[in-house]
């Protein structure tokens, strides 16, 4: 298929008439083709008319007519073949094999939202029955259901161009939730944007849907994408990325006359404790697991392990002593953009030149462009806890790692900590009163927390929480990723004293949809 570097409105290709933006190799720096010229705010107001008008009745699709579009996305992404593995390596410098992997937790992850839908769990319907004859006085018929929030503005992340992309966790979401979905493309990856873009649209005029279930925009952040934020008929907007460019787009959010959600996932540390007795007991098995979860991907997870806190002595040296020596052995390896690269060498010389911290070794030098070293650094807690710049997140293969005087100085330091996506706990039986005693600051730090394990790797399924409090997410009562993310883009509506003929089809008496729901109190069976 020839990409055509044009905007995707509903089943329209159409071309912009801003800044241009083309993909970049970032193993060689070479351009690819074709360019995209960016969209306008003429584009965005376009896709905002199309998703509005498709709302009503995307949003009141029979569940199984919305499950077999999700899977009908999910089949039209395989149909691409090696097109859509060969654009996004050459546009991202990921490997293959992860490109193939990162493809089928994106099919996964589509189906597993179609199960969800089907499922109809989500619709949490509730069901309080009239009490005509209640003294002292009577009750009415009350019934909620869960509804689509509205069309939904979704920002495709750099780090996964497939999975946290045009189709990735919160397309998949919104459009399970019933939600029309207007994507930003990331302008990292263009073309895999577009590669995917088509797919779904494919998948629209298939299931007969309206075209406006789905559009996909390129063009600069601060135009198309504040203008999108702010377009009245968006209702939320998903997002993965930096703080900066999160908090530009929650403010956005709340400065427009009605304020939406905004969900975004920013920064995060992912602390890993070393408890005493692990660390005594396998710290080169410790060492080398972290440094295969640490240079993973070039580091460039949501969840790498960018800090390790431990009790200072022998068995932290030791371990410090190993990792040193894996990471000068790891290869450098190419990273996402030249600005990633850029970003992600200005914090390794930030930290290099802070007297709190002291580096402790330094991966392999590449000769490519964009090659990202791997880093680890050692800090005493009582300069981390005195300078916020150390838990700066660095994106990329460098992770700091807290020396602490005493069990209490651990208690301090994640005290200290800003909100996490994760946090694990390295910990063998005799560490468990420590570990426990450790737990209610973790809960209030953490969205997942993770024992004898690695961060990165993140499981889509129902009890995934990919979430946590400010900075690593901007909402921290909910995922996104997991099949509660779908929670995101729904609202509750109570009907009171509705006739049968006038409820919607999930609140008639006879339940038609075989639900479980919540009849007076009890949970049906
Ligand atoms: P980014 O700069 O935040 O960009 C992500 C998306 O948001 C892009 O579409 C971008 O559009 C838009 N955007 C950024 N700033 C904006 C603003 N002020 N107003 C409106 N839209 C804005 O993220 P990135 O390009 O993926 O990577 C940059 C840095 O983000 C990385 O070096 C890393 O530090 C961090 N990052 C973190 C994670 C994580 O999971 N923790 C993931 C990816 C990146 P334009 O590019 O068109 O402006």
């Amino acid at each position: 298929m020839s990409l055509t570097g044009k905007l995707l409105i509903g089943q329209q290709t159409i071309p912009g008439d801003r800044e241009i933006i083309q993909g970049i190799n970032p193993a060689t720096d070479a351009l690819l083709e074709p360019a995209y010229a960016g969209g306008s705010a003429e584009h965005v107001e376009q896709a905002c008319a199309l998703a509005w008008a498709a709302f009503d009745r995307y949003r009141e699709t029979a569940l199984e007519a919305r499950a077999e579009f999700i899977e009908t996305i999910a089949h039209e992404i395989e149909a691409l073949g090696d097109e859509l593995i060969d654009r996004a390596m050459a546009e991202t410098g990921l490997p293959r094999p992860r490109l193939l992997g990162e493809r089928g937790r994106t099919c996964q992850q589509l189906r597993l939202f179609a199960r969800t839908v089907r499922a109809g769990e989500w619709l949490d319907v509730r069901v309080d029955s009239a009490q005509p004859q209640r003294q002292p006085l009577p009750r009415s018929d009350l019934r909620q259901r869960q509804i689509a929030l509205g069309p939904v503005a979704v920002f495709g992340a750099s780090n996964f161009p497939l999975a946290f992309s045009v189709a990735g966790g919160d397309t998949a979401s919104a459009l399970a939730a019933g939600c029309p979905v207007i994507v930003k493309a990331h302008g990292a990856h263009p073309g895999t944007s577009e590669l995917v873009g088509r797919a779904v649209a494919r998948a629209v005029k298939a299931c007969g849907l309206p075209e406006g279930v789905f559009s996909l925009l390129y063009g600069s952040g601060r135009e198309v994408g504040i203008a999108l934020v702010s377009d009245p008929r968006i209702k939320a907007v998903g997002f993965t990325g930096s703080r900066s460019g999160g908090l530009a787009l929650i403010k956005a959010a709340q400065a427009r006359p009605e304020p939406i959600p905004v969900y975004a996932e920013m920064s995060s540390i992912n602390p890993v404790l070393l408890f005493p007795a692990a660390l005594r007991n396998r710290s080169q098995a410790l060492a080398e697991g972290f440094v295969s979860s640490l240079t993973l991907g070039a580091g460039q997870f949501c969840t790498n392990p960018g800090l390790v806190i431990a009790l200072k002595g022998p068995a932290l040296d030791t371990f410090i002593g190993a990792a040193a020596e894996l990471i000068q052995r790891s290869p450098a390896q190419t990273m996402l953009t030249p600005g990633i690269f850029n970003a992600y060498e200005s914090s390794v010389n930030a930290l290099a030149e802070n007297p709190r911290a002291r580096l402790a070794a330094v991966g392999q030098r590449g000769t490519a462009p964009n090659q990202g070293q791997a880093h680890i650094f050692v800090a005493d807690a009582a300069d981390f806890l005195a300078d916020h710049a150390l838990q700066a997140e660095a994106f990329g293969a460098a992770s700091l790692v807290v020396q602490c005087a005493g069990h209490e100085e651990v208690r301090e330091v994640l005290e200290h900590l800003e909100g996490q996506l994760t946090a694990t706990l390295h910990l063998d039986d005799e560490d468990l009163d420590q570990a426990r005693s450790l737990l209610p600051t973790l809960e209030r730090k953490a969205g997942r927390l993770l024992v004898n394990g690695w961060p990165t790797g993140v499981e889509v399924c129902d009890a995934m929480v990919h979430g946590g409090p400010f900075p690593a997410t901007s909402d921290p009562r909910t995922t996104s990723v997991g099949t509660a993310a779908i929670q995101r883009f729904l609202r509750p509506v109570c009907y009171q004293d509705f006739p049968d003929a006038l409820l919607p089809t999930a609140l008639k008496q006879a339940n038609p949809l075989a639900l479980r729901r919540l009849l007076d109190g009890q949970r049906e069976a």
